[in-house]
């Protein structure tokens, strides 16, 4: 480093693939922002941080690499998690919980990362930006003289719902399926189902209850929130996210992993888990499909479904006759990276869709966004997963809803009732379906006339607003530029 920089940024995602990328467009929206007069250090575990620098790698041009890492030790035995596991990815969900907790382990090492600088620069980071996760770190930034500021790669809406669903649990307190969430207009209603099994059956005493409310208290003593959403797309659940926090909220999005970054990772995940698909495949694939008539199915990093919920996609997808491109992987109770077999799908599926060229199946990993940015891509069945979300309505595309985990289900819910660019096919890994409800979901998001044609209609409206939200127009900036400014003034 040459140059002497006005400050330091210090940055701590969690760990999870949805997590990293997101942190990393912020890193580097903060750099554009401020014409990277500041230092930005991104700090994790050591698996982690090499799964930051190949994207990195793959995304900035020599002369702009400012980002700095930094390895944090972490010792992922010592919460029952098999060596060289740092991340949610290759653990089974009822394994996902030990990362979080082993996630609090790295408040030593955090604290002396933040103690070094200090003593280097003379002066503490500007500010701490930290995930809603990692509740801990506003207080190594209090102990240790800096702001913290904290960044939920949710949007407003399953943010709002998310935290004050873990912090009252107000489904413990009624026994109807049905429930008004703090924080919502008194007659807003969510319902069970749109939770995960983990938060139905949470009652403050099981390995999930012990670590959200804590942490997530303390991420609402922050100096305030940034949000991966776009204020005119999200006015309903800004508004009252802000009013339910008492903090500033900055939403700052979409912020979308650049497209070189995900290519940079589809070979690796392709390297990794000797799967996926090249991407020139899927384009030139693609290229001979009539523009919107393709229907993209994935369900995120994470996710896979059940096997009879499979069998039922698949054979709704064959009757439906609708093109599609299927990122599929072993279902729920196996191992998700693991060998696939056909067994799992109607048989003759696999060679059936290959010879009549009607669907593509890529295994385990499929290059996402350039998927749905290309004109034959018509719909995208998702777990509406945030990332999945933005990205689909960054590029008009409507969204059949399967929400599984996390804040899906409050997700999937707003895309219908506040957005109107989805209907739900299902919920949870659990539910049954049957091929008649694929055909007629299918066919409704689909169809070029009336609903369908309604449903394109309203996502393209929001991916203008996207775009607008991030451009400046003359001397008028986008509200996300705006909000990027104003975090700024308030760190310094
Ligand atoms: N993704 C991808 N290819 C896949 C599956 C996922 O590129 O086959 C990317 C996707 O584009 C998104 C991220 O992984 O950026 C998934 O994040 P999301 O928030 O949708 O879901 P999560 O994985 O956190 O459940």
């Amino acid at each position: 480093e040459t140059t002497k920089k006005k400050g330091h940024i210090v940055m701590i995602p969690f760990m999870a693939h949805g997590h990293l990328i997101p942190f990393l467009a912020l890193a580097r929206k903060i750099q554009q922002t401020t014409n990277t007069i500041y230092t930005i250090t991104i700090a994790s575990t050591p698996l982690n941080i090499q799964h930051l620098k190949s994207a990195i790698s793959t995304t900035f041009s020599n002369n702009d690499i400012s980002i700095h890492l930094a390895e944090l030790p972490f010792n992922s035995s010592q919460y029952g998690l098999p060596p060289n596991i740092e991340n949610t990815e290759k653990l089974p969900l009822t394994d996902i919980i030990k990362i979080f907790h082993a996630s609090t382990s790295l408040q030593a090492p955090f604290s002396s990362l933040i103690s070094n600088i200090t003593e280097q620069e003379g002066h503490p980071p500007l500010c701490i930006i930290s995930d809603v996760f990692l509740g801990w770190v506003t207080n190594v930034a209090k102990c240790l003289g800096t702001k913290n500021i904290t960044f939920t790669t949710c949007g407003a809406y399953g943010t709002l719902a998310y935290i004050s669903i873990w912090s009252n649990l107000p489904h413990r307190k009624t026994d109807s399926d049905e429930f008004w969430v703090e924080g919502f207009p008194q007659n807003y209603r969510f319902h069970i189902s749109q939770m995960h099994r983990y938060l139905r059956q949470a009652d403050g005493s099981d390995s999930w209850s012990k670590f959200f409310p804590p942490q997530i208290a303390l991420s609402m003593k922050s100096d305030g929130w940034i949000c991966n959403t776009v204020e005119k797309i999200e006015t309903f659940g800004l508004q009252h996210l802000r009013k339910y926090l008492e903090l500033p909220v900055w939403s700052v999005g979409p912020l979308l992993p650049p497209s070189s970054a995900l290519k940079g990772l589809n070979s690796k995940y392709r390297a990794g888990k000797e799967s996926g698909i090249a991407l020139e495949e899927c384009i030139e694939w693609l290229d001979l499909k009539d523009e919107k008539s393709v229907l993209y199915i994935s369900f995120g990093s994470q996710n896979t479904i059940s096997a009879s919920q499979m069998m039922a996609l698949a054979e709704g997808l064959e009757e439906s006759e609708k093109t599609f491109i299927w990122v599929i992987r072993p279902p729920f109770g196996f191992d998700m990276n693991g060998e696939f077999k056909e067994e799992w799908l109607p048989k003759g599926f696999e060679e059936r869709t290959r010879l009549s060229k009607r669907g593509l199946l890529v295994h385990k990993w499929g290059p996402q966004l350039e998927i749905l940015s290309h004109k034959s891509t018509g719909a995208f069945l998702s777990h509406c997963g945030w990332n999945s979300v933005l990205e689909s309505l960054s590029q008009g595309v409507p969204i059949i809803g399967w929400p599984l985990a996390a804040e899906q289900g409050y997700n999937a819910k707003m895309l219908v009732e506040e957005m109107g660019v989805s209907v739900e096919l299902t919920r949870t890994v659990e539910s049954v379906i049957s091929k008649e409800d694929v055909k007629r979901v299918i066919g409704i998001v689909m169809d070029q006339e009336g609903k369908g044609k309604e449903m394109k209609e309203k996502a393209n409206e929001i991916a203008v607003h996207m775009r607008e939200a991030t451009i400046e127009r003359g001397e008028e900036k986008g509200s996300s530029l705006r909000a990027m400014d104003d975090f700024v003034r308030t760190i310094l």
